[in-house]
């Protein structure tokens, strides 16, 4: 009984002590345990080392926002650490097929790896059809010889041409996109590749696909900057042109100023102003303005005649149309109009209409002539703006012409006025048959000398003379020859007179005048002797008369007064006419001076 309770009791006891025997022959020894300790802290280390690694090559890449130094320094890095023979950098195409953008070989000199390299196109049509593939779910792709890993043929043959023995592929995503990939390529041999080294190229490829979106950001940043800064450039110009288009009224230079600053503006090779043959029905017309670069022919004056601009164009751009076209020869342009444009090297252009109130004046064109040009929308928006402004002061210069020359016929309506009248004033001056000072003019002069001379103590003289025996010339030689003899003797007088203020006058009939100002009474009996000589020395024949005479003479009075006041001016007539009448009566021929009123 007691047997059979012990061996109840000591059964599970056995079973236990029968278990525990069984793990401790499980348990490791302690060299067992000693070098697994060695093996894992290697393989920690390793791991260690392989994040410093990462973490340097990382640090190095992120260094830089300048996309070909981050694609350098990761394929020379990666390269360098997993010790392969090359590593590369390949980017995708719209269409899936793609080029390798970057990469850097590591062997023994003498090794070629065939024609592999930078700017290499590979298209792969597994991965064109796929779009990217297994690469899109984020797989890396690996193989270890690609002899014995059953490809297709000609994938293999692919792999041939580039001599590639073993690689090793990441993704590199932007973001949700796929956008290449980072490769490593074994040439010589095959590769078997470790887990850690998948697992580092997969790293270096996430941290590249962020380096790439940063530099993107980078260059998109700094073309959005530049952008701003010609959008400014572009306004700035635009206001200038603007103030100058306000200022200038004269068409020649606004098309000028309008070429000029619009080529300065967008960076062309050439602006033209193109106007509209009037009654042409937009079939023809004429660069009449142009700014272009020096290596490109000028369009001005060149005879555009285009019947197809009529029916096709002409109505689009009077509703304000534009034309911007990067690429003429992708336009699906008429040949005549191709051809038209390839006259001036034309690869590009905008043209925009130029309104003259509601009607269409001209085009202003816009040529890009050393390769096809992609228009921003800011160059556009910059163009119509000015168009429009040049519209505007299109008109302005327009209706000031219409006006200047309105203006101009009045002016000249003015001066043919004006001109008439001066004649007229003239000739209400003048002697007919002498064209010497007439008596009205005479008074008016005498009376002005009179008066400005009044106060200055100075003297003014007058000579009287008269033609002797002039009836008989006449009754002789008859009134023309008179008439003549009137003519000559008045010509001779004036030409002893020098000075200007000297006014010689018909005073009535055959008797003249001569007002000499400032001139006191020596100084006119003087030159009274040279007009008596210059009348005789004329000699003209009169000894047909009944006088006898040889030639005709004249007798002279003369009178000279320092003008004051109160006192007259007929006092003068009146002495020297007294003077000439003693001249007269003492034989002719002869000058006679009257006593000097004090
Ligand atoms: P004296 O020597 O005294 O001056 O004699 P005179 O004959 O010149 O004098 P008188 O006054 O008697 O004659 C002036 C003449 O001059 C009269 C007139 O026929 C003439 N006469 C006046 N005006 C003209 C004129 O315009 N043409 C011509 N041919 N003769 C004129
Ligand atoms: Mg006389
Ligand atoms: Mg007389």
């Amino acid at each position: 009984m007691i047997h059979r309770k012990l061996r109840g009791c000591l059964q599970p006891v056995a079973k236990l002590i029968a278990n525990l025997a069984c793990r401790i022959g499980e348990i490791p020894s302690i060299e067992q345990l000693e070098a697994q300790l060695h093996d894992k802290h290697c393989q920690l280390k390793a791991i260690d080392a392989q994040q410093k690694a990462l973490y340097r090559v990382i640090s190095k890449i992120r260094a830089s926002l300048d996309l070909d130094v981050i694609f350098r320094t990761t394929t020379k890095e990666t390269c360098k650490l997993l010790r392969v023979e090359r590593v590369a950098v390949y980017r995708f195409f719209d269409n899936w097929g793609g080029e390798f953008v970057e990469d850097f070989e590591f062997a023994e000199p003498g090794w070629d790896f065939g024609a592999l390299g930078q700017n290499t196109i590979w298209n792969d049509s597994y991965l064109q059809e796929h779009q990217g593939g297994r690469y899109r779910s984020n797989e890396c792709l690996i193989v270890s010889d690609v002899l014995t890993e059953g490809l297709s043929q000609c994938h293999l043959d692919v792999l041939e041409q580039f001599h590639i023995r073993a690689y090793a592929t990441a993704p590199i995503f932007i973001g949700q996109k796929l956008w290449g990939v980072l490769a490593a390529y074994q040439h010589s041999q095959p590769h078997q590749w470790q887990h850690q080294e998948i697992q580092f190229l997969s790293q270096v490829a996430n941290q590249l696909g962020f380096a790439v979106k940063q530099a993107e950001l980078m260059a998109r940043t700094e073309r959005k900057a530049e952008d701003l800064r010609l959008i400014n450039e572009q306004q700035e110009i635009l206001f200038n042109l603007i103030v100058e288009m306000r200022e200038s009224l004269d068409l020649a230079t606004l098309f000028k100023t309008t070429a000029r600053e619009v080529r300065k503006a967008l960076h062309t090779d050439r602006v033209g102003i193109f106007q509209f043959d009037a009654n042409s029905h937009y079939t023809s017309g004429e660069f009449v303005s142009e700014n272009v670069l020096p290596e490109y022919d000028s369009a001005i004056a060149f005879k555009v005649v285009d019947h197809c601009f009529g029916d096709q164009y002409a109505n689009r751009y009077r509703e304000g149309q534009i034309q911007v076209l990067s690429d003429i020869s992708q336009a699906g342009l008429k040949k005549c109009h191709l051809d038209l444009l390839k006259n001036f090297q034309v690869k590009a252009q905008i043209v925009v209409p130029v309104m003259k109130g509601n009607i269409l004046w001209g085009l202003l064109c816009v040529h890009q002539c050393d390769r096809p040009r992609v228009w921003e929308s800011t160059e556009i928006a910059f163009i119509k703006q000015l168009a429009a402004q040049f519209s505007v002061a299109l008109r302005h210069a327009d209706l000031l012409s219409q006006s200047d020359s309105k203006a101009q016929q009045l002016d000249q309506a003015l001066q043919a006025l004006k001109q008439a009248n001066e004649k007229l004033e003239k000739l209400s001056n003048l002697d007919s048959l002498t064209q010497i000072a007439n008596r009205r003019f005479f008074d008016q002069s005498l009376k002005s000398e009179w008066n400005r001379l009044l106060c200055t103590e100075k003297y003014l003289s007058l000579i009287l003379f008269d033609i002797d025996h002039f009836k008989a010339y006449n009754d002789c030689y008859g009134h023309l020859a008179g008439d003549q003899c009137l003519i000559e003797v008045t010509q001779a007088v004036q030409s002893v007179l020098k000075r200007s203020s000297d006014v010689l006058a018909r005073y009535g009939g055959e008797e003249f005048a001569v007002i000499l100002p400032d001139t006191d009474q020596d100084r006119a009996v003087k030159l009274a002797e040279k007009i008596r000589d210059a009348v005789k020395n004329l000699q003209i024949p009169s000894k047909g008369t009944q006088t006898n005479r040889p030639y005709v003479t004249i007798s002279l009075g003369i009178a000279s007064q320092i003008p004051r006041m109160g006192q007259s001016i007929q006092d003068v007539i009146r002495q020297a006419d007294q003077a000439l009448y003693q001249a007269k009566a003492k034989g002719r021929d002869m000058l006679v001076c009257a006593p000097l009123i004090q």
